[in-house]
Formats: structure tokens, sequence, C-alpha cells
């Protein structure tokens, strides 16, 4: 084994998902004669791969807004019994991966809170770097909180900033001003939908109409499942403010060079989202492409790793020339939060989840392609699966650059010490991970892949250390102790 500067490769837990998702969100106001519920119970449904842990609704009827979450998946959650008592024309949904506070019920979302002219309901994809500093200074201040969330954080000032001020847009405003991160939300008033993307567009948010409705989600995937229409993406730094069928924007003054994250177009995003323009299957399949170009290999099949590496794997072949083929079968009815109680179990839980098809690769060399390698111990499987079915050579090809920091702005990426790319050389991961040879794209690379989309108009924070905004040290420490 390879010492580690920093990290024992054999020692880390988390051999299930390497990368968790942010959260999704969705909203309506309808003008027609939908089952408002049910439709943001399916709007949820296409953006579950967003979030697993939990999800929610809350629901305006006349004025009042109440709701239903919990923990699990949106089928899960939601049975016809709860859609049915779940009535009114307005509603907004959540479903949720935690990176900012613990998966408990009341860490769900949408946050559901009272304020002075009644009750606003939440839902926020995303993360405030600067949400420990700004609850300090409110507990100082007499806040009480509910939740361990950033986004209560937010729900909290906008609640603060109605206390003698009725123009909601001043409001949202103000709360703007304060809050410095990456935030894509939908807010549920008493009268209207609002959604609201961070200055930086960093998490996606979009526009689409379904007969007179508008509709907001976090994914256009969302608005194909419902049967609505694309309109457009909501933009850095503004403001839509959607009542009684009409939309209004607000573009505010702190819009900041687009920087939307291209982990988005690596992973997270649905293939079948358009996101600011660019096809997130498109972008794919051209990272596949230019990574056939940058690291060629000698191999007879092109294999993805089930289901992220898949896209980028057509795109290897299609450059190379090479065949590509299935050689890895996944287990479609193990979710992704099924229960791992034991080591022993959790040693297993790719094998589970995944199978060789050994006819496939006997004697066969493989180019592998996944889309990312954060702690490396899945890779490791899967190359000794592959392996073990008698594959003569694996080519391990990854289509994003080598992941050597970590994420501030909501993606649940490891600290450092736990990226095996901040701690081991290529030459050094290729030996961990017993492959016969290692490539990763390059940044210049990954910000040509999404197709049309200028290269300057991205985060890229965790692969460069470049982030678009200053990282507080105090980052996501709810402690009292420092208030
Ligand atoms: S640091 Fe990485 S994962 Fe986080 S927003 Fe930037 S590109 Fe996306």
């Amino acid at each position: 084994m390879i010492e580690s500067r920093n990290m024992t490769f054999t020692d880390v837990q988390d051999i299930d998902e390497e990368i968790h998702e942010a959260c999704g969100v969705f909203g309506i106001i309808n003008q027609d004669d939908f089952d408002t519920a049910r439709l943001v119970y399916f709007g949820l449904y296409a953006l579950q791969h967003r979030g697993q842990e939990s999800c929610g609704i809350a629901i305006n009827d006349d004025g009042n807004i109440t709701g239903q979450k919990g923990i699990g998946l949106v089928p899960e959650v939601f049975t016809d019994k709860i859609l049915d008592r779940l009535e009114g024309k307005a509603a907004i949904g959540h479903t949720r991966y935690s990176t900012t506070g613990g998966n408990s019920i009341e860490n769900c979302q949408p946050l559901i809170i009272n304020y002075k002219d009644g009750r606003i309901a939440l839902a926020h994809n995303g993360n405030l770097v600067n949400a420990s500093k700004i609850r300090c200074d409110l507990e100082n201040q007499g806040a009480i909180f509910q939740t361990s969330t950033d986004s209560e954080v937010i729900a909290n000032l906008i609640s603060r900033y109605g206390l003698g001020c009725n123009d909601l847009v001043e409001i949202l405003k103000k709360t703007m001003d304060v809050i410095e991160g990456s935030y894509a939300l939908v807010i549920l008033t008493q009268k209207r939908l609002i959604g609201i993307r961070d200055p930086w567009g960093l998490r996606p948010l979009c526009i689409g109409k379904l007969g007179n409705s508008y509709i907001l989600a976090s994914e256009n995937c969302a608005f194909d499942t419902v049967g609505a229409e694309f309109i457009r993406d909501v933009e850095p730094g503004e403001i839509i403010i959607i009542e009684e069928g009409s939309i209004k924007s607000v573009r505010t003054n702190y819009k900041r060079p687009h920087k939307f994250c291209i982990f988005e177009h690596i992973y997270f995003a649905r293939p079948d989202s358009i996101i600011d323009g660019a096809s997130i299957y498109q972008s794919r399949l051209e990272a596949g492409k230019l990574l056939a170009i940058e690291h060629p290999a000698e191999a007879d099949l092109v294999v993805g790793v089930p289901d992220s590496g898949i896209t980028a794997a057509i795109g290897f072949s299609r450059q190379s020339g090479i065949p590509y083929g299935e050689a890895l079968i996944k287990n479609r009815y193990v979710g992704r939060t099924f229960i791992q109680p034991t080591q022993k179990l959790r040693e297993q839980s790719v094998n589970i989840k995944l199978n060789a098809l050994r006819k496939e690769i006997e004697g066969k060399r493989i180019v592998l392609i996944d889309d990312s390698i954060v702690r490396g111990t899945t890779t490791k499987i899967i190359v000794q699966m592959l392996k073990d079915a008698s594959a003569k050579e694996i080519h391990m090809r990854i289509s994003s650059p080598p992941v050597l920091n970590p994420c501030y702005f909501g993606i649940d990426i490891a600290s450092k010490e736990n990226l095996i790319a901040a701690n081991y050389s290529i030459e050094e991961i290729k030996e961990l991970i017993a492959a016969d040879s290692l490539g990763f794209l390059s940044v210049a690379s990954l910000l040509k892949t999404p197709v049309g989309a200028p290269p300057h108009s991205f985060c890229t924070g965790c692969f460069t250390g470049e982030y678009p905004m200053e990282i507080p040290q105090e980052m996501n420490k709810f402690s009292l102790e420092k208030c």
C-alpha cells in the first residue's frame, strides 16, 4: 500500500456514492385546473436525482400555507392520501441532500415560517458561505432558530426585513445584500411565488409555463415531466415574482460574472436538461471526445461506469473508434441511500450495486470511463471487479480533472484530507486503484465541454482552488460559543 501524506486509502468509510447532490426546487402558481400537489409531486420526482435524503411540499390554500415533509424519496414520503390532503392553488417543493445541517426532520424543506404578514415557505438549493456569522449576529439579537440549516438564516432575514417594510422587492434585495454564497430559491408567500438566483448563478433555476400557470424549477427536465414548456433560465442576481398569472423580473445590482457550477455538467444535472443554453448530455459526450484526444488508449472496448460514466464513454468511443460496450450491470432496485449497517456490508456495497459481464470482457483491454474520482475507493473496487472477471487490461479515464479542493457552494465534496488527488500523484493513484493506465481530462478541455457556453462562465473551484468569492474561515461552523 502506498502510504498517504494525509489519508489512509484503505480506511475511507464511504464506498457508496462518492459525491452527493445538493437539492432540487420546484414551484407553481396554478392558474388552471391542475391538481397542484400532484403537479409538484411529479416535478419533484423529476428532480429526485438532486437529493434523496428528504423532500417536502408547502401549499397555499387561500392564504393559509401548510406543508408536508419527510425523510425519504418522493414516492416514499407522499402517498395518495397525503396528496389528497394538500389542497391549494400555489405550492413549492424541495428534494434535499444535506450539505448544511443534518438529515433530521426539522431540517427538511420547504421551511415554513411565520412573519408579520402571515406565513412564507422557502426552498433552497445551494449553500451560504457567511451563514454562521449572520446566524450568530441574529442570535445575539434574540432570534431563535428551529433548524441547523443556512436556509433558515435566509428565511429569518426575510421575516426581519419585513418588519416596517411592505415592499417585497426591497425586503428581498436587503436579504441579498447580506447573504453570500450559492442560492437558487423558491419562496411562497400568501399571494406570490418568488424565484431568486444568486448573483454568480452558481446553481440552476429556470422558468416554465403550463397552460396559464408559471412554474419555477431547478432543471427543465421537470417541465418536460409535467408537460410544461421551458421559457428561460433565471439570470444570476435576478428576482422573479409570479402573481395571478403575471410574471415580473427584477434585475438587481448584485449580478456578478456568471460562474455556474461546472460539476452540474459533469455529474449532478440530468442529461436531458439544458442549463443556461448548454445541453448536459452534449457536455458529457464532448468530455468523452476530448478525453480520447488527450489520453488515447490501445484497447478493444470502451465501457462507462453506470450511470454517470456512460455518456462520456460513448463520446470516447466515437472519437477513438474503439467499440463501445456494456461490461457493468447496475442493480436498478438498489436505492442510492440503501442501508449499510456494518463495515462488512459497506465493503460489499459496490458489488451489491454493480456486477461485471464476464463474457463481454474476458481477455479484453478495456477503457473504463467515470465522471470523477473523489475518494477513489469505488474506482478501485470496480477495477478489481473487471479484473476478477478476466479483463486483460484496465485503462481508467476520467471525464473531469483531479478533484483537489472541497466545495463550499452546496455540493458535498469531501474535505481535502479525503480527496485522493489532493494526497497522491496521478501515478500513485493509478497504482492504488490497480489500473494499467490513468488519465484525467484537463481543466482547459473541461471548460470547452458545455457546448456554446463561454469558458469563463463557470466555477471550477474544486479543481483549481479558484472560487468565485472569498471563503470565510468560520464557514459553516454553527457554534454557539462563537457567537
Ligand atoms: S467548487 Fe466545484 S462543485 Fe462547488 S460550485 Fe464550484 S465547480 Fe461546482
